[in-house]
């Protein structure tokens, strides 16, 4: 049978056109349908939106560091519709090099909601209607989005989505959750002035992060203002003339704010492809199974990206991509590696991390020797600030391998990316102290830590 296209490739976020690209660049003829913008979760309201807030609110410690460094700064004050204005423009600008790329390599930008309606058919629906298509190969990139949870007054919170686009900045607002996407509103949010609370349900934020990590970050936080509730689970969210009121059963007093972020998680977009009509196996979740090729049961249709929850970061998608077009494209059967990938919590500070943290340690190598640093960089000795960084390595006793690395303080995810380098090539300790310390700099602390460190709880232990 002779099909309209080689590749098909369902949704033009940061997997699907890296995919789309390279397949096209082949000479395979490859058509890309996208129901929203071009550049998905990541460009359009995710990691590049999330950064400019990022970056706009440090701006409000930058103003005091000036001033402790003489500069004679008069009150700043921020323009929240002038930013917004500019980060939109930039979003714009960015969306259409996605659709540049796309044209260039030679791959069709189709614009609407892709279904399956049969294992190489598809219906694609947009704005001009509906049209039918098939495709030989097809590849699900679709992302994920975001999740509210079932409880009362659900519908007066916002979430990231809209947290990117609010007309005015409140006065207060509580933020649910406590992963990367809580954390990282909640430090834009207090750095833009408004009164921030973040209410989690477990016992400390950033489940699955190195205990040190988590508790050195909470701390940090807590000395930037933010208010941190833990054991904090929404019963409800009431609406009443002054605001809202978030309401946590017994364990906390309601706590009344302007507005109310909920960040609990995201699922795969895997709803409405139809998938069934492919005879395409989901997880429970929704998620889509794959192998470690990232094809599907069906094998004609491949999986990648956060629609597969395997790691749900972008580069981890475009790496998945690229493995796609080795593996389909250039007979090279590539599976990406998702061992030793870095990552990065854009809060205030940030957060960097790869490998695992010391009580996964424990468990998979026993004994470990755990380094570790924490002092105020000499920035913040200078202007007489209070903050620390902390920086940690885990290294297996047994291989003397760092199979951890974690840092929290300033350009911590700058440090990371270079530090996975290492950790990635199995660099062991007295190969990492080997490298000669760069003064002055706080990540030369990196590389000049020589005690174990023995907490007083797990002494005797190790
Ligand atoms: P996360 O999975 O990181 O965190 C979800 C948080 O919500 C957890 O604290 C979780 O608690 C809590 N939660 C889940 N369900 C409920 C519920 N029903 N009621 C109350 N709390 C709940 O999700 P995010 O939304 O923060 O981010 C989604 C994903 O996006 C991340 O996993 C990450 O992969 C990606 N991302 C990456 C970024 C980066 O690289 N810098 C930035 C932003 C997002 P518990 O821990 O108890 O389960």
């Amino acid at each position: 049978m002779a099909y309209d296209y080689d590749l098909f490739v369902i949704g033009a976020g940061s997997g699907g056109v890296r995919a789309a690209r390279l397949a096209a660049m082949t000479g395979a003829r490859v058509a890309v349908a996208e129901a929203d913008r071009v550049g998905g979760t990541c460009v359009i309201r995710g990691c590049v939106p999330k950064k400019f807030m990022v970056y706009a609110s440090e701006f409000s410690h930058g103003f005091e560091d000036a001033r402790a460094f003489g500069w004679n700064v008069p009150a700043a004050t921020f323009d929240w519709v002038k930013f917004l204005a500019r980060k939109d423009d930039e979003i714009a600008r960015l969306s259409g090099i996605y659709t540049t790329n796309l044209n260039k390599a030679g791959a069709l930008l189709m614009h609407g909601f892709a279904a399956f309606t049969g294992p190489h058919t598809l219906k694609v629906s947009g704005p001009d209607g509906s049209k039918e298509i098939t495709a030989d190969k097809i590849l699900i990139a679709t992302g994920g989005h975001v999740h509210r949870p079932d409880i009362d007054g659900i519908e007066h919170a916002i979430t990231s989505d809209e947290a990117f686009h609010l007309r005015t900045l409140p006065k207060s607002i509580l933020i649910a959750g406590g992963g990367y996407i809580a954390v990282e509103f909640a430090g834009i949010f207090a750095g833009l002035g408004v009164e921030t609370t973040l209410a989690y349900r477990g016992d400390n934020i950033l489940r699955g992060f190195d205990d040190d990590v988590r508790t050195h970050l909470a701390g940090e936080m807590e000395k930037r203002g933010i208010r941190i509730i833990l054991g904090a689970a929404h019963a409800k969210i009431e609406k009443t003339d002054k605001g809202l009121v978030s309401h946590f059963g017994d364990s906390h007093p309601p706590c009344p704010t302007e507005t109310v972020m909920f960040a609990t998680g995201r699922r795969a977009s895997s709803g409405g492809l139809n998938l069934k009509a492919a005879g395409v196996k989901e997880n429970p979740d929704g998620t889509v199974c794959v192998d470690k090729f990232s094809q599907t049961n069906a094998p004609h249709i491949w999986a990648i990206g956060d629609v597969t929850g395997r790691l749900n970061l972008t580069p981890v998608a475009i790496r998945e991509a690229v493995a796609f077009a080795d593996t389909v494209f250039h007979d090279k059967p590539t599976a990406f590696d998702h061992a030793l990938v870095p990552t990065a919590v854009f809060s205030q500070p940030p957060v960097g991390t790869v490998g695992v943290s010391e009580a996964t340690a424990r468990h998979l190598y026993g004994k470990v020797d755990i380094y570790r640093a924490k002092f105020r960089p000499m920035k913040v000795t200078f202007t007489g600030g209070r903050d620390q960084t902390l920086m940690k390595l885990v290294v297996e006793e047994k291989t003397q391998k760092l199979v951890g690395v974690h840092i929290v303080g300033p350009d911590a995810p700058e440090m990371i990316q270079l530090a996975a380098v290492a950790v990635k090539m199995g660099c062991t300790k007295a190969q990492w102290d080997d490298t000669c310390a760069l003064h002055p700099t706080a990540a030369e602390e990196l590389v000049t830590m020589r005690e174990k460190y023995v907490p007083n709880e797990v002494a005797g232990r190790n």
